[in-house]
């Protein structure tokens, strides 16, 4: 019988590779945190309005992308897209915004109906971080400074740039449509399908339009910089004397417009070569009218979401040992109580022992095998004798030292010992 298949552009995250997701959700977690960020963990599923009215009705995730479906009671649901919406709704529903000021990260799968390639897939995971309520120029730079310092704790500073932009305010953005909308005008006929359609939607977004004439055309359309407001300038202008005076090199991209309608004033992606036509493995910015279009009260706000499995393809260029090996590895050809009792005690003398009993069994050939393939350092053996004797053969599975033969009692202390006079070079 043919063995079912996972679901189009839904993959498994294997034992052999989750401990360098674990290892990467440590460092963000150990970050985000130090940065005074607590964690917020929001439904997967969430009701289809909240994307439509918070994301915008035409862009690309609403348009396209959704996982929608109703439920048995006929209400429209769908799989979140993104995090953002969500966590508004949640931080409005509980309240958490009176007094103002929060700090908020989540993690977790995203779903999005896009043609699966490399870089991009249906479940995917992001982490990202949200701000409310602080609207200075400080909170972007800060953002930015914590993400920088993420990428060097990755050492992958070196292989990412940032961009940065301004999107300005409301209006300024409805005054440079019109402009965008005149100058594309006689130039309608020579746009993509795609871009024709967005003209009248969401020409801002003509802008990530991958067609070559198109981005020619876009080459000499007026730039929405030019048509920023004082306000929305000064803060811009801030935000790069900010990262200037913190030493964090960026990039001012006037194209970059992102592709989700609540943004407004600063937005920035950070973006690699080493990943081919998908490299941007993290982009976020302000959206000082989200959680007023949504119904709180107005309040401001800026966030980033990462994209992990884009981050952990960069980070594997480094070799690096992503989990220590076992410590220890138990064979034992008797088939009572005695292997796990010596285990559990040994547990119990020494709760950070990373051990494993083998289970399978067999002969003491095949389970040495096994003890080898763990890359534990030690097989501690125990068999008639040393059930009798009261002590446990201790075999050297990585140097070359003779096997010893070490007191049960004092067995937990012993490998205690070797463990940090033989110290690992992952440890
Ligand atoms: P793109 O231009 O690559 O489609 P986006 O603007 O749709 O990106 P965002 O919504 O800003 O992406 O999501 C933030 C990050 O999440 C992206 O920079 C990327 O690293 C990751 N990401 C987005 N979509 C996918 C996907 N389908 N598969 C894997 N990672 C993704
Ligand atoms: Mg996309």
């Amino acid at each position: 019988m043919k063995t079912l298949q996972a679901v189009r552009g839904m993959h498994d995250i294997l034992p052999n590779d989750s401990a360098a997701w674990q290892w990467l959700e440590r460092l963000l977690e150990k970050h985000f945190t130090a940065y005074g960020f607590q964690e917020i963990r929001t439904p997967m599923v969430e009701k289809t309005e909240l994307f439509t009215k918070a994301v915008g009705q035409s862009t690309d995730v609403v348009e396209k992308e959704m996982y929608g479906f109703r439920d048995r009671n006929d209400e429209s649901l769908c799989l979140r897209p993104e995090g953002t919406a969500g966590v508004v709704r949640s931080v409005l529903q509980h309240g958490l915004l009176n007094p103002p000021g929060l700090k908020t990260w989540y993690r977790g799968p995203m779903f999005r109906y896009e043609r699966p390639q490399k870089g991009r897939q249906r479940q995917f995971y992001q982490a990202g971080a949200e701000v409310f309520g602080m609207p200075g120029p400080m909170v972007d730079a800060e953002l930015i400074a914590m993400l920088n310092r993420i990428w060097r704790a990755l050492e992958i500073d070196q292989q990412v740039t940032l961009e940065i932009n301004s999107l300005g305010d409301r209006d300024d953005r409805l005054r440079y449509r019109d402009a965008l909308q005149d100058y594309l005008r006689p130039l309608h006929d020579q746009l993509d399908a795609d871009s024709q359609r967005r003209f009248e939607t969401n020409p801002l977004r003509i802008f990530d339009s991958k067609s070559n004439s198109t981005q020619a055309i876009m080459a000499n359309a007026p730039l929405l910089t030019d048509y920023l407001g004082a306000e929305a300038k000064a803060h811009f202008k801030q935000v790069c004397a900010l990262l200037d005076q913190l030493n964090i090199s960026y990039i001012i991209n006037p194209g970059l417009v992102r592709g989700l309608d609540y943004y407004g004033r600063t937005v920035f992606e950070w973006k690699t070569d080493l990943l081919g036509a998908q490299g941007t493995i993290c982009a976020g910015g302000r959206y000082d009218d989200l959680v007023e279009m949504q119904g709180g009260k107005p309040t401001p706000g800026i966030g980033f979401a990462l994209g992990m499995e884009r981050l952990l393809e960069l980070v594997k260029n480094n070799e690096r040992e992503y989990a220590a090996p076992a410590d220890a590895y138990l064979v034992s050809t008797l088939a009572n109580g005695e292997p796990l009792q010596l285990a559990e005690q040994l547990r119990n003398e020494w709760d950070d022992l990373k051990l494993i009993v083998d289970l399978i069994g067999g002969s003491f050939k095949s389970q040495f095998k096994r003890a080898d393939r763990s890359g534990a350092q030690w097989a501690l053996v125990l068999a008639e004798d040393e059930l009798a004797n009261g002590t446990i053969t201790v075999k050297h599975m990585l140097g070359q030292q003779p096997q010893q033969s070490i007191a049960r009692d004092e067995l937990a202390n012993w490998l205690k010992t070797a463990r940090t006079l033989e110290q690992k070079p992952d440890r």
